[in-house]
């Protein structure tokens, strides 16, 4: 368990109004950046979906966040979504909503290239920090993404788990662009390669590329970073591999970096402190 946990319980339903009226707000100013940047980019409007990074925050700050519009959930441990998921999906029945995998899901086959698709009335959850392969039996029953996959020894094992559970999970591929060491990610080279043996694998479907932005101030390598990505995802799409057809997401930039995510493309960014405000735990 990480330490944090310990200290704050993350299963809390009940903030006080001051703090609930600063998430709003966050989200809010968050969902005004990304409208912006998608009409300075010459983008669509709603082409970008905002994710929710919810590590170290408890049930009642996740839907003051939902309440403001967030509409994708992303968690960093799985353990983490276990202790919250039960209130997640409580708060989000009560308004309607659905969050994550359902039993309906499963019973129907689920299709995680059909969540992207524009549902106001479900939030999809993905898996965002790394994964190690013991803890894959407890985040499929309900992450509907996980974006950190790889390699493809991890996204072989999440593949049998998941034909053995029978419903599919979607996954991306997180690509290390910045080269930086401390960076999760595959390196670039290798990524063509990869997501055609993943488009193989049954039990997972390729939805798209994940990569965390070089952790410099110069634009001009954050953009190449980005940019490249890009290039990634259209090769892997054009390919012609079994299974990459459906690689079309692009999970990139973060509360710092996201209008330049956005104009290279982005269309999921992943933001934490521009909603919900410092991290009071690391
Ligand atoms: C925390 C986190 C984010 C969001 O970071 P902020 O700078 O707080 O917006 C995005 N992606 C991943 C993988 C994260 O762990």
């Amino acid at each position: 368990m990480t330490a944090y946990m310990d200290h704050k319980d993350l299963t809390n339903e009940t903030i006080e109004p001051r703090r609930a009226a600063e998430i709003r707000d966050g989200a809010r100013r968050v969902l005004d950046r990304i409208a912006t940047a998608e009409l300075e980019a010459g983008r669509p409007e709603g082409s970008v979906t905002l994710l929710a990074a919810t590590k170290t925050r408890d049930v009642g700050e996740i839907m003051a966040a939902i309440d403001a519009g967030v509409r994708m959930v992303g968690a960093n441990r799985p353990q983490e979504l276990v202790a919250k998921i039960d209130g997640l999906r409580y708060c989000c029945s009560q308004r309607g909503l659905t969050v994550g995998v359902h039993d309906f899901d499963v019973e129907d086959g689920n299709d995680p290239s059909a969540m992207a698709t524009v549902d106001s009335t479900h939030i999809p959850v993905h898996l965002i920090g790394q994964l190690q392969a013991n803890k894959i039996g407890k985040i499929l029953p309900y992450a509907n993404v996980v974006e950190s996959v790889d390699s493809l020894d991890l996204a072989t094992k999440i593949a049998r788990r998941a034909v053995v559970r029978g419903n599919a999970v979607g996954v991306m591929l997180e690509v290390n662009e910045s080269g930086e060491e401390s960076k999760s990610g595959c390196r670039p080279e290798e990524a063509c390669d990869l997501a055609g043996a993943i488009g193989e694998l049954d039990g997972v479907e390729l939805t798209g590329l994940m990569t965390i932005g070089a952790h410099v101030d110069d634009e001009t390598e954050i953009r190449r970073c980005f940019a490249d990505l890009r290039g990634l995802r259209d090769r892997i799409a054009a390919s012609g591999m079994t299974g990459t057809a459906g690689c079309r997401e692009l999970s990139m930039g973060m509360s710092g970096d996201m209008e330049l995510a956005i104009r290279e493309g982005a269309t999921i960014v992943r933001v934490g402190t521009a909603i919900f405000g410092p991290r009071a735990f690391i």
